[in-house]
């Protein structure tokens, strides 16, 4: 899979070198690379910002270096996935990771001060599949974290970057429920005991113990799953 990113604080993703998904771009299955918005500017100052048409508080990103950084990333790809993190958008769930995960070509677009002009997006739209995905109902600084985010998750799902494909089904939200609570050496520390069952051999009464934790838990922690199954 190629992804792109595009960002004025392009050093933010210097961690996507660590851990498996770095070990998934040395070994050629990940195709990620970061840009500086700045490189498609043509200023002195490599200005990408400017005050908003109507007033008010805060700048807005300029639509001419975002539309010089989509036409060189897209080029070459049939219409690819650009996905814009944003507040305001759908959001991003695991059903929409595994989704995204088949895709050939991403290209992430970083925004920053109060968002990004939105001819951008109608822009985008015709050259590509544009998606505006928010990690949830709060306001980060810029899209950097939240991309970050969703290529962790996105990238995971990539066959091969993890190890032991088994792990990824048995896991939070793969189902609709949440994962049974996980437990390693020694069997007691500080008077807690790991329960009976999980040493007890017993693989069917282990699987039975660990759905009915998944379900438990899921009412308490997060019943809305339990009650909305279009995510
Ligand atoms: N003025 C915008 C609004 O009210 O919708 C918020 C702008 S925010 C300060 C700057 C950037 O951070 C956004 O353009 C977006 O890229 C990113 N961002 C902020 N919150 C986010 C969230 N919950 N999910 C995804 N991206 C977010």
């Amino acid at each position: 899979m190629r992804i792109d990113v595009v960002s004025i604080f392009p050093s933010y993703f210097d961690g996507l070198t660590l851990s498996l998904l770095g070990k998934a771009r040395d070994s050629g299955i990940l195709n990620l690379n970061v840009r500086d918005l700045r490189d498609w500017t043509h200023d002195r100052h490599r200005t990408v910002d400017d005050t908003p048409y109507g007033g008010g508080a805060g700048m807005v990103m300029k639509s001419e270096p975002w539309g010089l950084a989509l036409d060189e990333l897209a080029s070459g790809s049939e219409r690819p996935t650009i996905i814009f993190p944003s507040p305001a958008g759908e959001v991003f769930t695991q059903a929409k990771a595994r989704d995204l995960a088949t895709r050939e070509h991403l290209i992430f677009g970083c925004g920053r001060y109060e968002g990004i002009d939105e001819r951008v997006f109608e822009y985008a739209s015709s050259i590509g599949e544009v998606r505006l995905m928010s990690l949830g109902d709060y306001v980060l600084n810029g899209g950097e974290v939240a991309t970050m985010a969703m290529i962790e998750a996105i990238g995971r799902l990539i066959p091969g970057v993890v190890g032991n494909p088994e792990s990824l089904v048995e896991e939070s939200h793969e189902d609709g429920l949440l994962e049974y609570p996980s437990y390693t050496k020694p069997s007691v520390w500080r008077e807690r005991a790991v329960p009976d069952v999980l040493l007890s051999g017993n693989h069917g009464a282990i699987a039975a113990w660990r759905r009915e934790q998944q379900i438990e838990r899921t009412r308490v922690r997060r019943p809305d799953l339990l009650a909305d199954d279009s995510a």
